[in-house]
């Protein structure tokens, strides 16, 4: 996908791949328009026919073949909708898809900054908007033009005087909706925009029903939604003045003409030059013009709607990831007992807070198969220190190297799919997704077998919890969690077996959990971390108790790193001191 398209280019991207569909659209399309043209001419046949008192037989047919016609141009006329409609659906579902991709492969700043609501509404409402513009605009604005094209031309053939004066009168028209439009295109993009806010806004409020209903914010949540609300009024109240606006061009174009035809009628008529059944066809096909006029004014304004969608489009296609693949990937090795882990003087700052080092001078080696037990007081770091070992970002200074301790590699010379496959995490908050038991813990991967998964369930002692379920595996599970917090824990352990990492990192739950669980946990992890390599941001006297090394940061620095029972044996260290006035408390505080 190129960064930036022309709405060229997005034809082109996107019809490219349906092209005969597109040609038989405009077949179908020049064919609707060349019957409007001709049935008028069998019209005028027939009433001059009548006029000059022709045989009844060949009257009958001339109708004959005028509902012939008639019937025939509906059925086109279906056929192009049908078509238009397939072309577009494709069309935009294609260019849907590229989208929503590209918008996970963005960083997580990015993700941090537009809410889900917002890009809800960027990747499907401006999308839609591009609909018509698909399937029918250029088609049909050229069509349109062609129509209007043909007609004068038929009107000059009557006449030149009435062509011509009909010409003046839309060419006058079409100068005035050119200018009218061109001062619309900013406006509809305004209020677009101010619609993707409000859709994060509300998503966003959705989202925190809870809070907000647990610490009666209702009134505040209002406010904002009424400023939104007037904002969005204001600036759709401003691009639909121009818009109403237009829509009065085509009904006083066609005023003036048909003060025309009046004219050129009686002037023609009266003088005995022009036969009823040609006034009539004049008539007809000023009033064909009508049509073409009014449906331009109305494709221009979608025109418009599609050209801001597109330069919105172009703005989230145009937003790049910083996280970028090396593209000569380096293989990730590791040995049986786990990976090693190495940070080299690693110092980390949110791109957003540049100036403020959330970690700095990080130094150290964690061997294969070895558990690491990072502990700190909040925001000292520990969330940081595991997000920056799955690349979500990049360190600012230093590097982290992965191997089997012959080899090291740099997180940047590897696949981040590779990387992440590699890697197990379970992280204090357990995402599920609106799905069955089994698509919840593959991750939607259908090539892992029920075998597999009972195995896992088991090992992490479920296979009570998934004996109660009424569907079993197929049971559906709610997006919102329905599950204890310690339940959902073990799922995401289910999920780490599957995926049967080197390297496992665990962002442990603070909230207490019941005993029975917390004796659950116990054994599942007695078996998740069996051989594997483990960083765990540990609040649980338990989990420390596992651990071979003991890590605790403050402020983004390591103040303490060493085996555990050496740090236990001295009751000097920060690791002692922490245990004696209560692990949890000490971290909490
Ligand atoms: P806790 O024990 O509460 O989970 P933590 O040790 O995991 O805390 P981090 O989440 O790593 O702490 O946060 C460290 C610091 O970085 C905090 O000051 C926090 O405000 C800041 N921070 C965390 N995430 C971001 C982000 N996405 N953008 C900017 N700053 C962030
Ligand atoms: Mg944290």
């Amino acid at each position: 996908m190129p960064k930036s398209n022309t709405p060229r280019q997005l034809l082109i991207t996107y019809l490219r791949p349906q092209k005969w569909t597109v040609f038989l659209l405009a077949l179908l399309v020049l064919a609707v328009i060349t019957l409007q043209l001709i049935n008028p001419q069998v019209m005028r046949a027939f009433l001059d026919g009548v006029q000059a008192g022709q045989p009844l037989d060949r009257l009958t047919n001339i109708a004959a073949l005028f509902i012939v016609l008639a019937v025939l141009r509906q059925i086109l006329q279906l056929a192009s909708t049908y078509v238009g409609e397939l072309v577009a659906w494709t069309a935009t579902n294609a260019l849907r898809a590229d989208l929503a991709l590209h918008c996970l492969k963005l960083d997580m700043g990015f993700h941090k900054v537009h809410k889900p609501g917002e890009l809800i509404e960027r990747v499907d409402g401006d999308i839609n908007q591009l609909a018509t513009f698909f399937s029918q605009l250029v088609i049909r604005l050229s069509a349109n033009l062609l129509l209007a094209a043909g007609v004068l031309a038929f009107l000059w053939g009557i006449d030149w005087t009435i062509g011509l004066s009909i010409m003046l009168i839309v060419a006058i028209g079409a100068l005035i909706i050119r200018v009218l439009n061109r001062h619309a295109i900013p406006r509809v993009q305004a209020l677009r925009e101010v619609e993707a806010t409000l859709f994060g806004y509300i998503e966003e409020w959705l989202h925190g029903t809870e809070t907000i209903r647990s610490n009666s914010a209702e009134p505040y949540i209002m406010q904002r939604l009424y400023r939104l609300l007037r904002e969005r009024w204001q600036r759709g109240h401003h691009s639909m003045k121009l818009t109403t606006a237009l829509n009065t061009v085509p009904n006083s174009v066609f005023s003036l003409a048909y003060v025309a035809i009046f004219t050129f009628g009686a002037w023609r008529f009266f003088g005995e030059r022009v036969s009823i059944g040609t006034l009539y066809v004049t008539f007809y096909y000023v009033d064909l013009l009508r049509e073409p006029l009014w449906q331009l004014t109305r494709q221009i304004e979608q025109l418009q709607r599609a050209l801001a969608s597109i330069n919105r489009i172009n703005e989230l296609f145009g937003e790049q990831p910083t996280i970028l693949d090396n593209p000569r990937h380096a293989i990730l090795t590791s040995t049986p007992q786990g990976m090693q882990v190495t940070f080299a003087d690693l110092t980390f700052a949110y791109a957003d807070e540049p100036d403020t080092a959330v970690l700095q001078g990080i130094d150290f080696t964690l061997a294969p198969g070895k558990v690491l037990g990072l502990l700190g007081r909040t925001g000292s770091g520990k969330t940081t220190l595991t997000k920056l070992l799955l690349r979500f970002y990049d360190p600012t200074k230093g590097a982290i190297r992965l191997g089997d301790g012959v080899t090291q590699i740099d997180l940047r010379e590897l696949a981040q799919s590779d990387l992440r496959r590699q890697i197990g995490v379970v992280t204090q908050q357990v995402q599920l997704f609106n799905a069955t038991v089994r698509q919840n813990l593959t991750l939607f991967d259908a090539t892992i077998d029920d075998d597999k998964i009972l195995a896992a369930l088991r090992a992490v002692g479920l296979h009570s919890w998934l004996a109660e379920l009424p569907h079993g595996l197929d049971t559906h599970l709610a997006a919102d969690g329905s599950l204890s917090a310690g339940e959902a824990q073990l799922l995401a352990f289910t999920r780490v077996f599957l995926a049967d990492p080197k390297l496992i990192i665990l962002d442990e739950a603070s909230s207490r959990l019941d005993p029975a669980t917390e004796q659950l946990i116990e054994k599942a992890l007695d078996k998740l971390l069996h051989k594997r390599t483990v960083v765990i941001v540990a609040h649980r006297l338990a989990t420390v108790n596992r651990a071979d090394e003991i890590m605790i940061l403050s402020q983004g620095r390591i103040v303490e790193h060493d085996r555990r029972e050496a740090l236990l044996a001295d009751p000097e260290s920060h690791f002692s001191t922490l245990l004696r006035s209560g692990l949890e408390e000490a971290i909490a505080a």
